[in-house]
């Protein structure tokens, strides 16, 4: 059975490469009837928060990367971590080493001076732990393969060698008993059964240490996929200017998680020239031959027309349920949250296919719904002010009279009087039309003009009309 885990250090939120990560381990778990595993790495307590924590699992939770069985704290394994390396030390697959920590300053330096990477030359690996002073500290260090090669078969990388005297005697247990990186998460993949591990091509030299330590324990190694990083749009790391946000921030913003999750999918991955895909679609095309071998380039104006696009093709109900889900987090969205009432939700819903229409984010739509919520008299937006001319006041006043005396009050009965009256005056429509629609939403923009009079309702729109006609 196919086994993957997202690994996320809780050391900052769910950043937009993390999640990307996130993404393809669950595609490939749920394409493969297998299972998703999350496995918090907190083993640096001091560089770990609960509110990183926190931040990760409720954006997985917004993604809709549901997780199987319980979340493991790498911290909580220390003890399982220790007993391995007491394992390898008894095998003769690892060694005491009393360097201290002048010994390795001087092996830095002396590495500095002939201008190559630092090695630590293993200078224990073949002594005596005896030879230590008595009560000495020591860590404990992998006795890796000195000559030779190792070979990761990558499945986005293709095959990857590394010399192995490129490779050290890395550390296993520090000092004070406490598991590194290298030797947490090899026990703790073995022990959580992954098969399939795919994550940031940062990890890439790391897999090959970490197979010295599969091999050490007569363990099987998984199989690895190591994905580019991210660029930002300029071909440059990425930062936050960028977008390397965390993905509370993409929520805030007003993205939609299925805009979010389509985007990311195609971060780095593709299926011919196939843009969008839903859920069930995602998980039947991914796969890792697909996954680019060049870094992705993250391009903010690509994932706000694909949550446009979603925006519009959603259907309205869950689209409100959502929108309301998410206004806490929206820019204005807690005053709006506060003014919902019954008529207010009956309002924006019905105002949706509207707003939506015109809007690229949450965020956007709920700016186009400010109509909804505004207090008489209407604040008016500069363009607004402009079209409310004497002339056009007037016209106001002589449509006042029109729609007051209309027996039925819908979008077409209110749109056939408005273009009566613009025919009566020898006008053209949008000279009474934009001056209307100037008094009923204070702006030059909004949904269609009548629907927005079928919305407010016969009193309210009255009311706005009036108090700008002349
Ligand atoms: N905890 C590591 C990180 O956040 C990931 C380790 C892994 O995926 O093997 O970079």
């Amino acid at each position: 059975q196919v086994v993957t885990r997202f690994a996320p250090s809780p050391t900052g939120f769910l950043h937009i490469g993390g999640a990307r990560t996130a993404l393809f381990n669950w595609l490939y778990a749920r394409k493969h009837g297998g299972r998703f595993l999350l496995r918090i790495e907190d083993t640096d307590r001091e560089r770990s928060t609960q509110a990183a924590i926190d931040a990760i699992i409720d954006g997985m939770r917004w993604l809709g990367l549901d997780w199987d069985g319980d979340i493991v704290y790498q911290s909580a394994r220390a003890a399982r971590h220790a007993e391995v390396a007491q394992e390898l030390l008894a095998k003769g697959r690892a060694y005491r080493c009393y360097a201290t920590a002048q010994e390795l300053e001087e092996m830095r330096e002396k590495a500095k001076a002939e201008k190559r990477p630092w090695r630590y030359d293993g200078r224990w690996r073949d002594r005596d732990p005896s030879d230590a002073p008595a009560g000495a500290p020591f860590v404990v260090r992998i006795k890796a393969p000195q000559e030779g090669e190792t070979v990761i078969d990558d499945a986005v990388q293709g095959r990857v060698v590394f010399q192995n005297k490129d490779l050290d005697d890395f550390i296993l247990l520090r000092s004070d008993g406490a598991p590194t990186y290298m030797l947490a998460v090899v026990v703790d993949d073995h022990d959580m059964g992954v098969t399939q591990i795919i994550r940031g091509d940062d990890h890439l030299t790391n897999a090959a240490r970490q197979k010295h330590i599969y091999e050490a324990l007569g363990w099987e190694t998984p199989a690895f996929a190591h994905i580019p990083l991210i660029h930002g749009a300029d071909g440059a790391k990425l930062s936050k200017r960028h977008g390397a946000l965390g993905v509370d921030a993409y929520r805030a913003m007003g993205y939609l998680p299925a805009a979010l999750r389509n985007y990311l999918l195609r971060l780095g991955w593709s299926q011919g020239d196939k843009e969008f895909f839903t859920l069930p679609e995602m998980i039947d095309a991914f796969d890792l031959t697909q996954v680019h071998r060049s870094p992705a380039r993250f391009d903010f104006a690509k994932l706000e027309n694909m949550n446009g696009h979603y925006l519009r093709d959603s259907n309205d109900d869950e689209l409100f349920d959502l929108l309301v889900a998410t206004l806490a987090y929206l820019e204005g969205g807690e005053a709006i949250a506060q003014a919902l009432d019954d008529k207010k939700r009956a309002q924006l819903l019905a105002a949706l296919p509207g707003l939506k229409a015109r809007a690229k984010t949450l965020n956007e739509l709920l700016d186009g719904a400010g109509f909804l919520f505004a207090q008489r008299p209407l604040a008016l937006d500069a363009k607004a002010a402009q079209l409310l001319s004497p002339d056009a006041r007037a016209r106001l006043a002589t449509l006042v009279e029109k729609l007051t005396a209309l027996p039925e009050w819908t979008a077409a009965t209110t749109e056939g009087a408005v273009r009566e009256l613009s025919v009566a005056l020898g006008v053209k429509l949008g000279d009474v039309a934009q001056p209307l629609r100037a008094a009923l939403t204070g702006r030059a923009t909004s949904p269609g003009i009548f629907d927005v009079l079928e919305i407010l309702g016969r009193d309210e729109s009255l009311a706005r009309i009036s108090d700008q006609a002349a």
